[in-house]
């Protein structure tokens, strides 16, 4: 479903330029737990937002679900993106003034779905994720753990092919973490979602069914387990 060939990514301003990722191979299938580990600056965010199509290589060539998209202008991708990638960051992302269900609506917004089916997919997906009588908080009034679930709602309502998530367990304590990861888990499972991480987070490299390792630019491991990604009893 991903197939990246020498892929790099040189970042340069007038001063000086940074050759970030250098000549990246990697294949993932469909319905994949992947995560990808490496030290703080080993480039997984750069790469993260490439293969979610937020940034663009500077060489190589990239296929996402047999699309060549290397070669596509920025309207094509947003189409793309939209459509088939879902978003999970670090820092959450909700919008403060918009309640959990209308958190969860919002991307699916720009997918074109009309107002009552959004409603519907929206109520379903807090449903799946545990927050069905949470929906009319507001993120100020959910504790860390559930405004992650809520940015996962939001990424999975959308019914993506494929969910992206930069460190999602960084700021979540033990329980809420191992909650999340058995949510994400599930989907895969149940769903045949796609999902790449990137983690310095054991709990998170040791539930994954594929660790990629990232250092100074490069896959330095790849690492398949003879496993379904594993749900934890909590
Ligand atoms: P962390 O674990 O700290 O999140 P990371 O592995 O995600 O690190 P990246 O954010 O991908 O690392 O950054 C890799 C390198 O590329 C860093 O040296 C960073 O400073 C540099 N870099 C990232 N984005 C840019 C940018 N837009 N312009 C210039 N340099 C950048
Ligand atoms: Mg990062």
């Amino acid at each position: 479903m991903i197939s990246l060939t020498k892929i790099n990514k040189i970042f340069s301003d007038k001063h000086q330029s940074f050759h970030c990722l250098k000549d990246i191979d990697l294949t993932i299938d469909k319905g994949e737990f992947t995560v990808i580990a490496g030290p703080s600056g080993s480039g997984k965010s750069t790469l993260l937002n490439i293969i979610g199509l937020l940034d663009k290589a500077t060489s190589g060539t990239y296929l996402f679900d047999d699309l060549d998209v290397s070669t596509m202008t920025n309207n094509a991708l947003a189409d793309i993106r939209r459509e088939k990638i879902g978003f999970v960051f670090q820092a959450y992302n909700l919008m403060p003034v918009l309640t959990a269900l209308e958190n969860t609506e919002m991307i699916m917004e720009f997918c074109g779905l009309d107002k009552k089916l959004r409603r519907q997919r929206a109520m379903e997906t807090l449903t799946s994720v545990g927050l069905a009588d949470l929906k009319d908080r507001f993120p100020a009034q959910l504790s860390g753990g559930q405004q992650q679930r809520v940015a996962v709602a939001r990424a999975i309502a959308a019914q993506p092919l494929l969910v992206v998530a930069d460190e999602p367990t960084a700021n979540l304590d033990s329980h809420s973490a191992e909650n999340l990861l058995n949510l994400m888990v599930k989907l895969n499972h149940d769903l045949g979602i796609t999902f790449l991480f990137s983690s310095h987070d054991q709990r998170v490299i040791q539930r994954a069914q594929r660790v990629l390792q990232l250092q100074d630019g490069q896959i330095v491991s790849d690492e398949r387990k003879d496993q379904q990604p594993k749900l934890v009893a909590l």
